[in-house]
């Protein structure tokens, strides 16, 4: 039984990521791009880790994980608009955590980084690494938790 579920889950992840996955853009494809020089000079060195080396922060260490005033949540390598304030939830997880994006600024990939598919999101923008996509957020809503790391935001009062 437990063998079963083994092999039949990554189907489900491959499944319910496919239709994002298919619209993500190749990297030679974001209208930002700058050498690895020229981000250096606009992030900091914990920036540069999480936006173009796919770090993450540590949970409970972000500047918006307990973080709940109205507005938008931007890319902080180019930004973009990313996340409305009315979308983010408390997970307990100890990141930023969103319900929803704002629609076409967010490309999809999958990484095994940490021995299971995970879908990896990233500013269709510029590129930057956020974070990934889980399927346990709020049932009532989407049922998707976008777990982002709070360096790669930067955000805008309404
Ligand atoms: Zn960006």
């Amino acid at each position: 039984m437990l063998k079963k579920i083994f092999i039949i889950l990554p189907f489900i992840l491959l499944l319910s990521c496919q239709s994002n996955a298919q619209k993500s853009k190749t990297t030679t494809e974001f209208s930002i791009q700058k050498t690895k020089e020229e981000w250096k000079t606009t992030l900091t060195n914990n920036e540069y880790y999480v936006l173009r080396e796919a770090g993450t922060e540590r949970a409970f260490t972000g500047k918006y994980n307990k973080f709940y005033e109205e507005g938008t949540y931007q890319c902080k390598a180019c930004n973009t608009s990313l996340f409305k304030s009315n979308n983010k939830f408390d997970s307990g997880t100890g990141w930023p955590s969103f319900d929803t994006p704002i629609k076409g600024n967010i490309g999809y990939n999958t990484d095994n980084d940490v021995g299971y598919t995970r879908s990896e999101i990233h500013c269709n923008t510029c590129g930057g690494h956020l974070g990934h996509v889980f399927n346990d957020g709020p049932k009532e809503t989407t049922g998707k938790r976008y777990c982002v790391n709070s360096v790669s935001l930067t955000f805008e009062a309404k």
